[in-house]
């Protein structure tokens, strides 16, 4: 096999959380470009007939399930729904994410259940009920996307559940990398810094002057600069990467 044929996702089938709209699109779009077939997963059926349109008009074998990742059953569902559809499932993307922008005394009770419900316990119960799976067939690749916001503190728009529920993932990410790297089952992580979506509040422009003056590269990043990422830590190109936490923020975090 040549180092190119490492990335190719022929005959495999993957899972993204989130799949609807923002990185999730852009990700379940590079994850067919390179030959898997793809299943989305979120709450609103007219966003993901978007997605699945321009997938299918690229030839890229994509099925929608409706489900909101904070349920277990609808989790379990995920799974079955898929292996109905493909009978295999080879990667999981948990991608789905929330976000709150409030200072930390202003955050409620509630703010902070639904931050975690979604980062944290979502990536924990489909990591698990995936991960059984993946065990039980002896392989399988989860990529976690994390965030450059679990590695440092977020400003001027505080989100104090959401950096500590990145760092979480990341955390979980190592944990499960390392008990199920013996089975075949790798568990990757990537931690965006800012891209254009519906929830990151790039265009205001406090946030525009601190993100950008302030980055090496001065600019944010692009969804298609990222996918790359996911391809390759749920492909065999990363074979003998687990448990990592891949960092793509332009180099905001290493200065
Ligand atoms: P968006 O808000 O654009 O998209 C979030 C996606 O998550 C939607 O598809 C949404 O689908 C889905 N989702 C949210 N809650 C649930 C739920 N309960 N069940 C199922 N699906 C759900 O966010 P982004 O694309 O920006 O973010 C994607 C990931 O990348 C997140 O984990 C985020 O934390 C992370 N990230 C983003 C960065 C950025 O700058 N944009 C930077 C670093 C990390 P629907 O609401 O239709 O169900």
């Amino acid at each position: 096999m040549n180092a190119l044929d490492r990335f190719s996702l022929a005959d495999r089938v993957a899972v993204v959380t989130g799949g609807t709209r923002g990185l999730g699109a852009g990700f379940a779009r590079a994850l067919g470009d390179a030959g898997a077939a793809v299943v989305l997963v979120g709450r609103d059926a007219t966003a993901a007939d978007e997605v699945l349109g321009s997938l299918r008009d690229n030839d890229i074998r994509a099925d929608f399930v409706e489900a909101d990742v904070t349920a277990p059953a609808d989790v379990q569902r995920m799974l079955d729904s898929t292996l109905a559809l493909h009978g295999r499932v080879d990667i999981l993307v948990n991608n789905a994410g929330a976000c709150v922008h409030a200072p930390a005394l202003d955050v409620t009770p509630e703010d902070w259940r639904a931050v975690m419900a979604v980062n944290v316990d979502a990536v924990w119960t489909c990591s698990q009920t995936f991960g059984r799976h993946f065990v039980a067939q002896g392989r399988g690749s989860i990529v976690n996307i994390g965030s450059m916001s679990g590695l440092i503190v977020n400003r001027p728009q505080w989100q104090p559940a959401y950096n500590a529920s990145k760092a979480a993932v990341h955390h979980l990410t190592r944990s499960l990398a390392a008990e199920w790297a013996p089975h075949g089952v790798r568990v990757n992580a990537l931690a965006p810094g800012y891209i254009k979506t519906d929830m990151s509040p790039v265009d205001d422009p406090k946030f525009r002057q601190h993100w950008i003056d302030d980055a090496p590269m001065q600019r944010y990043g692009t969804v298609e600069e990222l996918a790359p990422a996911v391809v390759f830590l749920a492909s065999d190109a990363s074979s003998f990467v687990t448990g990592s936490v891949l960092v793509a923020d332009g180099g905001y975090t290493a200065f």
